[in-house]
């Protein structure tokens, strides 16, 4: 578990949220060019990702928009809960994974 891992879990959220919006725009009628790359894109950074931390990402992704949220001066940018100092210092080594006691997001940091 390292900083990397989470950055490329921010990554594949992007692209589940263009590849969404997307298909959103098709489902009026509009065919967007594109939309099968990112498809083949997010497959493979999907592989890149450990299975446990992606299972954890897909059941979030199945109640929330956003399954991983950054937080910004300690505040959880997801439902702008306060972290706790010490799981903020803690969260900014990035060696471990944490998420929001109030609304369950994976959290990373910015700052
Ligand atoms: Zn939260």
């Amino acid at each position: 578990m390292g900083n990397t891992e989470l950055e490329r879990l921010v990554s594949l959220q992007d692209l589940d949220l263009m590849i969404e919006e997307s298909e959103e725009v098709e489902k009026l009628g509009f065919s967007i060019t594109g939309c099968s790359e990112l498809k083949v894109a997010r497959q493979e950074l999907a592989t890149k990702i450990s299975k446990p931390l992606l299972f954890r990402y897909e059941r979030l992704r199945g109640k929330l928009k956003r399954a991983i949220v950054p937080v910004k001066n300690d505040i959880c940018l997801g439902c702008f809960l306060r972290q706790p100092t010490s799981i903020s210092a803690q969260g900014r080594e990035g060696t471990d994974l944490f998420t929001c006691e109030n609304c369950g997001r994976i959290l990373y940091w910015l700052d």
